[in-house]
């Protein structure tokens, strides 16, 4: 028996990247100082990755600016203004918006799968954004001659082809990161956005086949930024019914940091389908604190008695720095709460035997 363990995406860029990017972004050092800092960065956190045991990694996304806006990164039609994020913490992030018609990726998720594969042979998961959170590019007051049909049109092509692009690179699976999703609740406690959000990701999914989608997941969490979140005070509740209509095979759902884990687990039970996996968050990112393996075996325990051992996985509750410049969690706590996981997912499962 086997309980797949895999990480949600990012680990935080070492300071030398940080600068290097700074640096790149005021003319004071060449592309090719800035490529070669990225491939080191690359290169030893997939080393550090490899040596946590878990069976599954990721690029930890050193070379993506954030989790959610690289597909526009460098696009000549997008400007700062856009839907501003605010935090528990006060802080906030605002997301650029687009200012012209037709809407393109300027940059896939596979060429980050492509960097990775050529450095390791242990399996690479690719995260990728969803369609629904760069839905929040399209400006309010609308674009002339580029209507909001078009855009979503554009969009769910783009956002499609993402996700192909990971899977023909050689992905072991690709993870749809989907955290605005519990965010829409608070945003309209009608349901409605977060509907209209699961309607516009189901339309990228759909074009997938049912034996692609074993491979596609997604991930749910209230947000992880500078260790705050957006929206930790929406309960699951409501979300999980709607999460699970994903066409979607495997869920990754932050778990560790909720107040009433059980509570959670029997939402999922009572909602999960028959065909999908839930991924449990059973390392904290946003706490300093780092989790001891038995600690996380005793979560593994616990969501087992809700959750069919072959639907059962673990993860981290997020990743461990899902904007590029975050740097309130260390890389040495990211590697040892990862070690964690992998250790105490391995120890519940010989105590289930
Ligand atoms: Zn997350």
């Amino acid at each position: 028996m086997q309980i797949p363990t895999e990480p949600i995406g990012s680990i935080p860029r070492p300071l030398y990247l940080l600068d290097a990017m700074k640096g790149a972004g005021n003319g004071k050092i060449s592309p090719e100082q800035l490529q070669a800092a990225t491939h080191k960065a690359l290169r030893e956190t997939i080393e550090l990755l490899e040596a946590t045991g878990s069976p599954v990694i990721t690029d930890g996304e050193q070379s993506k600016p954030s989790f959610a806006t690289y597909p526009v990164h460098g696009c000549s039609n997008i400007a700062p203004g856009g839907v501003t994020i605010p935090f528990a913490d006060g802080h906030t992030r605002q997301l650029p918006q687009l200012t012209a018609g037709p809407f393109r990726y300027g940059t896939f998720a596979s060429s980050y799968v492509k960097a990775a594969i050529s450095l390791t042979k242990t399996p690479i998961k690719q995260a990728v954004i969803s369609a629904s959170a760069l839905s929040l590019l399209y400006p309010q007051e609308g674009i002339p001659s580029y209507s909001q049909e078009q855009f979503l049109a554009d969009l769910i092509s783009e956002a499609a082809k993402d996700i192909r692009g990971c899977l023909e690179a050689g992905a072991a699976n690709v993870q749809i990161d989907f955290t605005e999703g519990r965010l829409a609740i608070k945003l309209d406690p009608s349901l409605k956005l977060l509907e209209q959000f699961v309607d516009l990701n189901n339309r990228v999914l759909e074009r997938f086949s049912e034996d692609e989608r074993l491979r596609i997941g997604v991930h749910s969490c209230p947000g992880g930024d500078h260790d705050s979140t957006h929206s930790a005070d929406i309960d699951y509740d409501e979300l999980l019914p709607r999460l699970f209509q994903l066409k979607a095979t495997n869920f990754y759902i932050q778990l560790a940091s909720e107040r009433d884990r059980p509570q959670v687990l029997g939402l999922v039970r009572a909602n999960l389908g028959s065909k999908q996996r839930i991924f449990v968050g059973v390392t904290d990112p946003i706490n300093p604190r780092l989790e001891t393996a038995e600690e996380v075996c005793s979560r593994v325990l616990e969501a087992a008695e809700f959750i069919p051992l072959h639907q059962l996985g673990t993860t981290d509750d997020c990743g461990f720095s899902p904007f590029g410049d975050d740097v309130s969690t260390s890389r040495e706590l990211a590697f040892l709460k990862i070690r964690a996981r992998v250790s105490g997912t391995a120890l519940a499962v010989e105590r289930l035997q």
